[in-house]
């Protein structure tokens, strides 16, 4: 039988106390340390639960250092927690490097579920999800940012980015930029807090609510933006499907070409094969 600690991985709420589960503060109570991102602000949260167990910090600049003092604890057999200043660790926050090396030491890791922030916005959005992606924060400089929101142009699932909020602006102008006036967006602002702030507007209109009102550029934020769709009555033809095209049309003939990209992209000969005549000038 092992002998070796467990490592809890504990969300905190992401605002609203209460959002703290009886499963959390009963892990944060029993384990011998938690590795907090910042154990200052953790001790906060401590303090207001009346529990007194040892901290000890592990954010993103000792993470990998430090993360032997903590496996070290744990191989001994000692249980340790590890919690990240607000919500779910590891999700935009550290704790990636010690989870890793956690495991690979074959120590056990058990998760201790509770608010994260994409979750929460996305539960309340009403914009699909059934299929979504998390793209983290977007680059801070300006042609980083475009860079990547060109990327998810034709992105079918449901975009899901967080902010900062003196970003914020400057995001949504970008976004609107590249994904059009009328895609379906959601501002989630401050979720669980006093000033809770859900809109759900077209890119252009979310552009023109956030300007007119410098409230919404304050506090923390996620965006939300729907997934492309093919334009109505069109079958479009993806900007990866495209590319093979392409590519295969600097080999070979256009009814060839057509065809292989067809078997390649699972996109309809004629189809490919239209495209094709148009890129070459001939339809
Ligand atoms: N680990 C956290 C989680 O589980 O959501 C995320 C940490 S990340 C460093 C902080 C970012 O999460 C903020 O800049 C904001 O985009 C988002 N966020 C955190 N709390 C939020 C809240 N109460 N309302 C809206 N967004 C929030």
């Amino acid at each position: 039988m092992s002998t070796c600690g467990t490592l809890y991985v504990v969300a905190t709420p992401i605002g609203n106390l209460d959002d703290i589960s009886a499963r959390a503060l009963r892990v944060l109570r029993e384990v011998a340390l938690i590795a907090a991102e910042d154990t200052r602000h953790s001790q906060r949260l401590l303090q207001h639960f009346g529990i007194g167990t040892p901290l000890a910090a592990c954010h993103e600049h000792n993470e990998r250092d430090q993360g032997g003092r903590f496996i070290g604890r744990l191989l001994a057999g000692e249980d340790v927690a590890l919690i990240s200043d607000a919500g779910t660790p590891l999700i935009s926050d550290p704790g990636f490097h010690l989870v890793r090396s956690a495991r690979a030491a074959g120590i056990a890791v058990v998760p201790v579920p509770g608010a994260c922030a994409l979750i929460a916005a996305l539960s309340a959005a009403g914009l699909p999800s059934d299929r979504f992606i998390f793209e983290g924060f977007l680059p801070a400089k300006a042609l980083g940012r475009r860079q990547r929101l060109e990327a998810l142009r034709e992105e079918p699932r449901t975009l899901l980015f967080y902010e900062a909020p003196h970003r914020l602006l400057e995001s949504v102008e970008d976004m609107l930029a590249v994904f059009g006036p009328e895609r379906p967006a959601l501002l989630a602002r401050e979720l669980t807090k006093t000033f809770e702030t859900l809109k759900g507007l077209p890119l252009a209109e979310l552009r023109e609510f956030i300007a007119a009102d410098s409230n919404q550029q304050r506090g923390e934020c996620v965006l939300l933006v729907g997934g492309w769709q093919a334009p109505e009555g069109e079958e479009a033809i993806s900007v990866e499907s495209l590319r093979v095209l392409d590519l295969l049309l600097a080999e070979m003939p256009v009814k060839r070409a057509a065809a292989l990209a067809a078997e390649i992209t699972g996109v309809r000969k004629n189809l490919l094969y239209q495209a094709a005549l148009e890129r070459q000038g001939k339809a």
